[in-house]
């Protein structure tokens, strides 16, 4: 597994202790320290059973934490910050973490994408009209309005971090996009930069003239 605090893979090695039964099942408390010398931090679970001592519930209750890998450290703080609270409490609100994703969303197309400032709805069209995203991201982007009906919901667009109800899997759906956009916007043009610096540095060992 991959530590939930500093993304790396370890070695499952948990201490586990039965807490008692409720009404509702049995509990188990599994702990663990990091063995990352650079972590170190505690990892801890709750587990609820059956009666046949099969895991039914499993929380994470240290870090709390989304079940998402944490943003790219290239991404800018002010998109970061919606999206990590989004992945927080989807599981809780997927409401709230709905309206976080539309708002990030929206500046995401506004700041990266450069589109008219408008309603959500028709800045993804004028996105996807530009044509300048690849398929797969366009496909994606244009499925947010249908996933979550935003003909029947006219808020989802227009007040973009409006609480409002979700469709099934429409949180979620929601999430995955932006994860593709910092991909897309921040990732691989970073990859690209590093790449294209390397490669002027051997251009220019061997007194060859600079890539553009
Ligand atoms: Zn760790």
């Amino acid at each position: 597994m991959k530590c939930p605090h500093c993304n790396i893979e370890v070695n499952e090695n948990f201490s586990n202790n039965f807490i008692g039964n409720d009404k509702d099942g049995r509990y188990n408390l599994l702990w663990m320290n990091c063995p990352n010398v650079k972590c170190e931090k505690f990892i801890i679970k709750l587990q609820k059973r059956d009666n046949l001592n099969k895991v039914i519930e499993e929380y994470l209750v240290r870090p709390i934490t989304a079940s998402r890998p944490p943003v790219p450290v290239e991404v800018d703080k002010n998109f970061s910050d919606d999206y990590n609270e989004a992945c927080l409490v989807v599981n809780f609100s997927p409401k709230a973490s709905a309206a976080l994703s539309r708002r990030c969303l929206q500046n995401i197309l506004r700041e990266k994408a450069g589109v008219k400032k408008g309603d959500l709805a028709n800045e993804i069209q004028e996105v996807i009209d530009d044509g300048k995203l690849p398929t797969y991201l366009i496909e994606s982007i244009d499925a947010i309005r249908n996933i979550g009906n935003f003909a029947a919901h006219p808020n989802k667009s227009k007040i973009t971090g409006e609480i409002v109800p979700v469709e099934i899997g429409e949180a979620e759906w929601l999430l995955d996009v932006i994860e593709s956009l910092f991909d897309f916007y921040f990732v691989q043009p970073k990859i690209l930069q590093e790449k294209r610096n390397e490669l002027n540095k051997k251009l220019a060992d061997l007194g060859k003239p600079k890539m553009k």
